[in-house]
């Protein structure tokens, strides 16, 4: 007798246990999707194991098999069971997130489209009509075949003609299989391997040695911008491929950018290692994610190129797995299961036994501890590839009482000469500022009344181009009031406070009116095309001034930029997160990356209300080991990461009283339940620093631990026998990255 334990795609937390009937018993293999029995209702599952024994009685058999066998790898799946026991979330939930929705289609999704194709010639040839021998001609002039759609948009035939010509035995029509591929119109440049500078050599060096070494290991490579890492992760690819591996290469989703691509593709897609460069990332069409998955799938695509859930691609076997920009917090998932893809990747190298490179010019906390204390093995890039210097950083204090009489400007005296300078010698400027909208609240200096949203505990951002208030968290909009919106007050004096790309690129404008501005924000680009258009305006050098908000902070490398601005440093640096300095110092330094990356020296000019703040001290110092060191100091204090790990459980409802109320019922349970771990820090509940968001009230409970493990599993028992209020959600985050 064989059982199938089946993990049924709907909320149940568990597995349950199917015969497998003798005519499946050849393709009901582990990794493959089936239709079940349920109830009285059919449902489909993935076979996570089998065994010839069962603890359920009373066995239901599995009624067929959707879709292609096997369709999860072993190895992924053992991931996916990690997955949710580690991030205490349903196993179906885990599976989900390894399987993209259209792979998970009970249809197969390729899509496929008619082609004509020539058959030899006849002894004696038919006559045609013209039509029909204009249409022959096209065929014989598209060998080995033509798609039908295009050869009807060619000739202006209609298909009855082609069908005419395939009945007097002159042509075949078929339907094939049809491959999307969403870089087809792009002709990509081969490109050729470096010859690498020592420090890059030594890294490469350790990578291959522990590949070929076999068993893994977890790299992290700490490289100043432009130090040359994604030549390291491209020449550590090919031997991979040269040990017949594959391999994944994780990119945040912002960096995912054509430019990024291509580097990739140009040195793969060509040459006697030739193999297909697969992409992955959330603005493929469903039909195009398909398509792009079953390549890998197949072992045609051997190397990925993708966001997040890139990480389980079922790329087999593989050799390496890099993750560029480790630090990078769009790496975590904000919704169910919320894993975080580094740790999930070095968590797959384990278990595939292949090698993880992690890097970053700006490690995180997290993964520069685990180098310091010897899990990962650290490298290091500390200079720039081209011999180009760092540039140089200058602070100007933004203080008020600098500025006595009219308080501090957008642009300092400073940055305003710096910009001039550049416009003078025909050099570019970037300046940064991560706000976008005009102002960023709207306040009656009378009455002391700011606008606020309705729903959730924030004040709305001004957005001039359209004259509405926005909601940045909910997208709440009104029109913005002539007067106070407090009756009682009702002044006209009504101002904006704080300031927004849009109204820097005013100020731009009067400042300097014959310099060309443009601005880079999610409120001015609203097609992918856009994007490409502003970036290649400002490369062939017809924009002197790009702003922007972090969109234009990472990875772009303008030769001619020797000037950026950072207006606000301060921004989140007074954030109610422990991570706030790190941000800012990674922030800082990513974005000073972009100036002098061309034969002149850069220059970056931050203005700032704490101009003596250690993150930003260190980030004018271009000092990562000394932001470390202090950073680590004051985490171990208050045990926060990577001193201990965080779990974060957050309970949201529109009635208050409700909300405090269960999560006050869920600590004493906690208490009890997780009073063996002994180093166990219970905060809470307290309202959650964004303490109400799109109508919801929030209140949160902190644990802290450097038994993390122990405690998801233990806190996975506890939720699953939870049984909260009506209208009270909860969520568990382990690891968190948001703590708002
Ligand atoms: P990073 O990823 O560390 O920011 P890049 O890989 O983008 O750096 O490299 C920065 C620039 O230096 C790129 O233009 C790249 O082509 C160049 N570069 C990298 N390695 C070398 C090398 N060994 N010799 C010459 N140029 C290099
Ligand atoms: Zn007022
Ligand atoms: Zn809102």
């Amino acid at each position: 007798m064989v059982i199938a334990q089946v993990t049924l795609e709907m909320a149940l937390r568990k597995e349950y246990d199917y015969l497998v009937p003798p005519e499946l018993a050849a393709t009901a293999s582990v990794g493959t999707r089936v239709k079940v029995p349920f109830g009285h209702r059919q449902v489909v599952g993935c076979i996570t194991g089998l065994a010839d024994q069962s603890t359920q009685t009373a066995l239901k058999s599995i009624l067929k098999i959707v879709g292609t066998p096997k369709l999860v790898t072993a190895k992924v799946l053992a991931l996916s069971r990690w997955l949710g026991e580690y991030y205490c979330c349903a196993p179906e939930l885990a599976l989900k997130s390894v399987l993209p929705q259209s792979v998970r289609r009970e249809q197969d999704g390729w899509r496929e489209r008619l082609y004509v194709m020539v058959l030899p010639a006849h002894e004696s040839p038919p006559k045609l009509t013209a039509r029909q021998q204009e249409v022959l001609l096209a065929v014989q002039a598209h060998p080995p075949q033509v798609a039908m759609q295009e050869l009807l948009r060619l000739t202006g035939a209609t298909a009855s003609v082609v069908r005419r010509l395939k009945e007097l035995g002159l042509v075949e029509i078929a339907a094939k299989k049809d491959e999307r591929d969403p870089y087809a119109r792009e002709t990509i440049l081969p490109s050729h391997p470096l010859p690498l500078h020592g420090a890059q050599e030594q890294a490469l060096a350790a990578v291959r040695g522990a590949m070929d070494a076999g068993g893994g290991g977890v790299f992290l490579l700490h490289g100043v911008t432009g130090s040359g890492k994604t030549e390291v992760y491209l020449q550590a690819i090919a031997h991979a491929l040269s040990r017949g591996q594959g391999a994944i290469v994780l990119v945040p989703e912002i960096s995912l950018t054509p430019q990024t691509v291509e580097r990739f593709k140009s040195r793969f897609g060509h040459g006697p290692q030739q193999t297909l460069v697969a992409v992955l990332h959330s603005h493929l069409s469903e039909g195009e994610r398909h398509d792009e998955w079953h390549k890998i799938r197949e072992g045609r695509a051997r190397i990925v190129i993708g966001a997040r859930s890139a990480i389980f691609a079922p790329v087999e076997p593989l050799g390496l797995v890099v993750v560029d920009e480790e630090h990078e917090t769009s790496y975590k998932q904000e919704e169910s299961p919320r894993y975080h893809a580094r740790d999930v990747a070095v968590m797959r190298g384990r278990l595939e036994g292949a090698v993880v490179v992690l890097g970053s010019a700006t490690p995180s906390l997290e993964s520069y501890h685990n180098a310091q204390r010897g899990k990962y093995t650290l490298l290091e890039l500390p200079v720039r590839a081209d011999d180009k210097k760092l540039p140089v950083v200058r602070v100007v204090d933004m203080r008020p009482e600098n500025y006595k009489d009219k308080g501090p400007p957008i642009f300092s005296q400073r940055l305003k000469e710096g910009i001039l300078q550049r416009l003078d010698r025909r050099e570019q400027v970037i300046i940064f500022l991560n706000r976008r909208g005009y102002a960023t609240s709207l306040q009656c200096p009378k009455c002391g009344h700011v606008c606020g949203c309705p729903n959730c505990s924030l004040s709305l951002t001004y957005h001039r181009h359209e004259g509405r208030l926005r909601c940045h968290l909910c997208g709440h909009a009104e029109p913005a009031p002539r007067v106070c919106p407090n009756q009682a007050c009702a002044s006209p004096a009504i101002r904006f406070a704080g300031v927004g790309t849009e109204r820097v690129e005013e100020t731009l404008r009067q400042l300097f009116p014959r310099a060309t501005v443009s601005r880079m924000d999610s409120d001015t680009l609203r097609r992918k095309e856009d994007y490409r258009r502003i970036l290649g305006d400002f490369r062939t050098g017809k924009i002197d001034i790009l702003l922007g908000t972090q969109m234009i902070a990472k990875g772009l490398h303008f030769p001619n930029v020797t000037l950026v601005g950072i207006v606000h440093a301060d921004m989140a640096l007074h954030l109610p997160d422990f991570r706030a300095g790190e941000r800012t110092f990674q922030l800082l330094t990513q974005v000073a990356g972009r100036a002098g990356r061309g034969d002149v020296e850069g220059e970056v000019v931050v203005q700032s209300f704490t101009p003596h703040h250690p993150a930003i001290q260190f980030a004018r110092r271009h000092d990562y080991e000394g932001f470390y060191e202090a950073e680590l100091e004051f985490r171990s204090q208050l045990r926060y990461p990577p001193a201990a790990r965080v779990a974060l459980i957050t309970f949201k409802g529109r009635n208050e009283d409700a909300v405090a109320f269960a999560a006050q019922h869920v600590k004493r349970e906690l208490e009890t339940a997780l009073s063996t771990i002994g180093d166990l820090i219970l905060a809470g509940p307290a309202p959650a620093p964004l303490p109400r968001a799109e109508s919801l009230y929030r209140y949160q409970i902190m644990l802290r631990t450097a038994a993390m493990a122990r405690l998801s599993t233990r806190l996975a028992a506890v939720v699953a026998g939870w049984k909260l209020p009506e209208g009270v959600a909860w969520a568990v985050d382990i690891d968190p990255v948001n703590l708002m």
